[in-house]
């Protein structure tokens, strides 16, 4: 039999970055609260650089959704990342979930990311990722609150139900919401299971490699995509600090993996073509309003 998912699979997908330590991670807010993150070892620069050589050497490139937390701290990190072609965006200031402040909250995080990427890179900042996936799509108000601050475009979506993401039951497909356009990560819907899991984190790092090559090419077989696929820079530390007394769900869910990660994003950036969300939606180039 051939296997198919083996060859070179068309088209031209985006790759996207959620740059952040991994004391960040909502999975870990219980051991790492804001207030400890200033005492813990820094290891953000170091895993970026790695996950930027890897894309070097396959000459492809991505869209980082920065936190302005790391911008911040790690100046010369985001000017790193726009100096080799990346797009620079945003992914908020303080990581807390969307659905977790209120809207007065919500906008001074989202200004106060903007502002400092714009500084620190000199680049307009058009693109936004809610951490964790927070952002319901069915929350008009707060796309409108994300067009007020400047942000042209969201990739804020993981339309899966067997996660606590916010937008568990949201749309698959991009769409302008209050004059935002919304790019959802990538999931491959299979009817009454709804929408599958696949495209990055932790579905990348615990399902099997050949599930992530299948569903790729199965999305580009049914005509979908471009198609969005997420990572994180600690995703490829499995060495990175961890606290004791972890439960089962939340180890598997932060350090299942890790190991494999990089190994199999070698592969995954040689199965296509992957570049930043704004060449891979070219009307996304549209200037800020
Ligand atoms: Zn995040």
């Amino acid at each position: 039999m051939i296997d198919r998912t083996i060859s070179r699979i068309s088209g031209v997908h985006a790759l996207t970055l959620d740059i952040e330590e991994y004391f960040h991670a909502h999975a870990l807010c219980r051991w790492y609260p804001p207030e400890s993150w200033t005492r813990l070892e820094s290891r953000v620069v170091d895993n970026t650089a790695r996950l930027l050589d890897l894309l070097a050497e396959a000459g492809a490139h991505a869209t980082c959704f920065v936190l302005g937390w790391v911008a911040e701290r790690a100046p010369v990190l985001v000017r790193r990342i726009v100096a080799e072609g990346h797009e620079l965006a945003s992914h908020g200031y303080g990581h807390a979930p969307v659905w977790a402040v209120d809207r007065a909250a919500f906008r001074a995080d989202l200004r106060r990311a903007k502002a400092i990427l714009e500084d620190v890179s000199g680049v307009a900042v058009r693109g936004y990722r809610a951490p964790s996936f927070s952002l319901d799509p069915a929350d008009r108000r707060s796309y409108a609150v994300l067009a007020e601050v400047g942000y042209t475009y969201s990739s804020s979506v993981h339309p899966v139900k067997l996660s606590t993401y916010a937008s568990a039951q949201g749309p698959i497909r991009p769409r302008t919401v209050e004059g935002v356009f919304e790019i959802p990560v990538g999931t491959l819907p299979a009817g009454p299971f709804g929408n599958l899991p696949w495209a990055g984190g932790a579905w990348f790092r615990l399902l099997p490699e050949r599930w992530t090559r299948w569903a790729l090419a199965r999305l580009v077989e049914r005509g979908e995509g471009p198609v969005v696929f997420y990572l994180h820079p600690w995703e490829i530390d499995p060495d990175q600090p961890r606290p004791p007394r972890l439960d089962p769900a939340t180890w598997l869910r932060h350090y299942g993996g890790l190991r494999r990660v990089e190994s199999r994003l070698r592969r995954l950036l040689r199965l296509t073509r992957w570049d930043r969300l704004d060449r891979a939606y070219p009307d996304l180039a549209a200037p800020a309003r």
